[in-house]
């Protein structure tokens, strides 16, 4: 079959090296003058680290970001933001993190200085959300594309293994659909299958020795590939069902995805093979979603949706809500067969 793709690359400045936060200060200047630095209450103290790098350059910290970015945080942070007169934002932390920044950005207008501190690949994608009434609202928008990202391993060291692993397999999820997206492209396709091999081989040594700086920046290094194809190509079942899942019952996200994923890419196998073929080489394994599975188990990772707060009783709740609109899918989505992917994530069997 000859190619056929659109791509619309998507423009960042990525600085990337051990100890890459000593060059906070000259990379916000590229940006603005004025920076108010986000931060979870957990992370106040990188925050302050960021203050100190910034010198006058930052305005203040605010660090009240949280899960989810409910919208009462995004309206007093915007009206900090004003009242500062900040013209620009630095956050340095996870998805939550960027995602208030990403909030702010939006209405505001102001350019966003990214530090990731975990794999969740936000710094990288147009993507921004928040949460109303217990609604999780998605939209996409340029204006929210973080303009800089500083990856630095070493601000990932203290990041514990049990969320290092599920936050890292959260990046393969990207990386997984990328290859059996509707919009797939040939360069996307690379970056998704180096994503995968880079996440395989770095996370179990992330969570046996978290301090080991080479194993954290391959596994970062990974994670970014993970944001880039996220933010590049459609998502497909695996991300509907989270989304569900995540918003229906509020379990956390990056274990939602951990456990998931397996039972996901057995559901599309037999109608994306050249996808499984690609995700099992560069695992290294002869199936794709067992290897997923069993890199779950090596990573001491929850393999069971009733084991992170998922009732059993939802489950036919969620069967309708992940057959309501349903995203582009490789293999058709039939009601009964996502029911049985359920029940087999749910009691955690391998696939
Ligand atoms: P998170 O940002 O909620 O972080 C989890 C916890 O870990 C927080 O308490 C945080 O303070 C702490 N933490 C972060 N880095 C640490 C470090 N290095 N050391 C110690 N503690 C650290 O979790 P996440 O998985 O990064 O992000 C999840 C959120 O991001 C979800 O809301 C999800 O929807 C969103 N997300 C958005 C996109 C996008 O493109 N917009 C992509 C992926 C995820």
């Amino acid at each position: 079959m000859s190619l056929r793709f659109t791509y619309e690359c998507l423009p960042s400045r990525i600085v990337f090296r051990t100890g890459a936060l000593d060059e906070l200060a000259i990379e916000t200047a590229r940006l603005g003058s004025r920076a108010l630095v986000i931060s979870t209450p957990g992370q106040r103290r990188l925050a302050e680290r960021c203050v100190e790098l910034l010198g006058q350059k930052a305005a203040a910290v605010y660090d009240k970001a949280k899960m989810h970015t409910p919208g009462v945080a995004v309206r007093e942070a915007c009206a900090d933001a004003q009242q500062l007169q900040v013209d620009c934002c630095v956050a340095i932390g996870g998805g939550s993190t960027i995602g208030l920044a990403k909030a702010i950005a939006f209405h505001q207008k102001l350019p966003i200085l990214a530090v990731p501190t975990t794999y969740s690949g936000s710094e990288v994608t147009s993507i921004w959300g928040y949460t109303e009434n217990g609604i999780k609202h998605v939209a996409k928008d340029a204006h929210v594309q973080p303009r800089t990202v500083i990856y630095d391993p070493l601000l990932t060291l203290g990041l514990p293994p049990g969320v290092s692993g599920p936050s890292g397999v959260n990046a393969i999820a990207h990386c997984v659909e990328a290859l059996y997206s509707e919009s797939a492209n040939p360069l996307v396709s690379l970056m998704a299958e180096e994503g995968i091999r880079a996440l395989g081989r770095s996370l179990p040594k992330v969570v046996n020795e978290p301090r080991d700086v080479e194993a954290r920046s391959d596994a970062l290094y990974g994670a970014w590939l993970g944001g880039c194809v996220l933010g590049a190509v459609g998502m497909a079942l695996h991300h509907k069902l989270c989304h569900v899942l995540g918003g229906a019952f509020n379990l956390p996200h990056a274990e939602t995805h951990t456990i998931v994923l397996p039972h996901a890419v057995a559901y599309n196998a037999a109608a994306a093979p050249e996808a499984m073929r690609r995700i099992a080489g560069a695992l290294g394994v002869d199936d794709a979603a067992r290897g997923l599975f069993d890199l779950n188990l090596s990573l001491g990772a929850w393999v069971a949706l009733k084991d992170i707060g998922m009732p059993e009783s939802g489950i036919d709740q969620a069967v309708e809500l992940a057959t309501k609109n349903p995203y582009y899918n490789p293999a058709p989505i039939r009601a009964d067969a996502i029911r049985e992917l359920l029940v087999n994530a749910w009691e955690g069997k391998r696939p």
